[in-house]
């Protein structure tokens, strides 16, 4: 429940996202359709990365780097 709208920020190209729209679209590209725990995989590029609990400064500091290195 306290999961429902949290956010999380893809490390390579800094795009933010709710945990539950990934797992309701991209997430149903994967044989486990969402129903892991461990892993959340980027909308927008596809990237896949542990779900760890972020705050939110870490997080636009992340996005920030994201951003700077997809320029790249
Ligand atoms: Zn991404």
């Amino acid at each position: 429940m306290a999961e429902k709208n949290e956010k999380v920020t893809c490390p390579l190209c800094g795009f933010q996202f709710k945990i539950d729209e990934a797992r309701t679209t991209i997430c149903q590209q994967c044989p486990l359709k969402g129903n892991c725990r461990l892993l959340i995989k980027c909308p927008n590029c596809g990237y896949e990365m542990p779900l760890v609990k972020v705050p939110d400064w870490l997080g636009n500091w992340l996005s920030k780097i994201g951003r700077w290195v997809s320029k790249r």
